[in-house]
């Protein structure tokens, strides 16, 4: 299986214990996802489809994706730009998010429409989400959509994460409709029914099944926090429960992660149900670590082998 995941990995500052001291990382919601995919299946090919630039930054990061076994050979390098940067406060144990990525090169990964597609034809899994489009101008979208409808029309399948930010949207209304969009053209819809409650106005988890039902995806699998997780896929329909946890440290990259395993039960022909538990412990893996790449124990690798 070869997947292709799209989207924006930036540069991240993390504080460290001292006061004014930060670490430097790289993160990013599609990143992320690919990142924990590489992990579970070492034998798939997982390449990541972004633009950056042409400065240092830009190469340190291509190197570190490249470190952790994601192909980079789709990355548009985009001159004169650089990546994005993140900053994370921590202000009592809550963490919030400052963000610089206005002007940054992934904001421009879909004006090559042809690099796009041909990235896409040599792909058997494309995996995007909400952020995506969200940085793309309205073109970009266009192509964005555009390509993965023909892609799944020629058989491949798409996998979708709404990841609803208004803040990267000029109105609610921009960001439903091209979300909506997004899910028309994809096969699997993976959504997070708090946020979708909130912007869909949903009254329930079988509601947003049913809403990205009717827009076209074949599977959707509704991530609930520490509720259960409701699933449809074909005919096959039911609810996983999500293991409780003594602790949560950080709920960063829950969703990724989840995902990524998903993917990687799609990529090694897992039935869903097991595929839904199996990242259900990875998230819970991840919920309890620091920092969106939490180190993955070769047991939870092993599940799904
Ligand atoms: P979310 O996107 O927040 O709905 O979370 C994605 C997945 O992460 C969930 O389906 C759970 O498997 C896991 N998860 C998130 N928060 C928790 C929690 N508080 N306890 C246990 N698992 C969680």
């Amino acid at each position: 299986m070869r997947v292709l995941s799209i989207g924006e990995c930036m540069a991240e500052l993390a504080p460290l214990a001292a006061p004014a001291q930060y670490r430097m990382g790289f993160a990013g919601d599609t990143f992320n996802a690919a990142w924990y995919l590489a992990r579970l299946t070492p034998d798939a090919s997982v390449s990541y489809f972004t633009a950056v630039g042409d400065d240092a930054i830009s190469a340190q990061m291509l190197g570190m994706i490249r470190d952790n076994g994601i192909d980079t050979s789709h990355v548009q390098i985009v001159s004169k730009r650089s990546v994005g940067l993140y900053l994370i406060t921590l202000d009592k144990g809550e963490r919030s998010f400052t963000y610089w990525r206005g002007q940054s090169a992934a904001r421009q990964l879909a004006q090559d429409a042809r690099a796009l597609s041909g990235a896409m034809d040599q792909a058997d899994l494309i995996y995007f989400s909400g952020i995506t489009l969200a940085i793309l101008d309205a073109k970009g979208r266009e192509t964005l959509v555009d390509a993965a409808k023909a892609a799944r029309a020629a058989g491949k399948l798409v996998a979708f994460d709404p990841n609803l930010r208004p803040h990267l949207w000029d109105s609610p209304q921009e960001m439903t409709e091209t979300i909506m969009q997004g899910a028309a053209v994809s096969s699997i819809a993976l959504p997070s029914f708090e946020d979708e409650a909130q912007w869909f106005g949903d009254g329930s988890p079988e509601a947003t099944l049913n809403r990205y039902a009717q827009a076209g995806a074949d599977t959707i699998v509704v991530k609930n926090g520490a509720e259960a997780v409701r699933y449809r896929a074909g005919r096959d329909e039911g609810t996983v429960i999500v293991p409780q946890l003594a602790s949560v440290v950080d709920t960063t990259a829950a969703g990724d992660s989840f995902n990524a395993g998903i993917l990687a039960g799609l990529a090694k022909r897992v039935p869903l149900v097991e595929s839904i538990s199996l990242s259900c412990r990875l998230a819970g893996h991840v919920v309890q670590g620091n920092g969106a790449l939490v180190p993955v124990d070769q047991s939870l690798v092993d599940g799904f082998a």
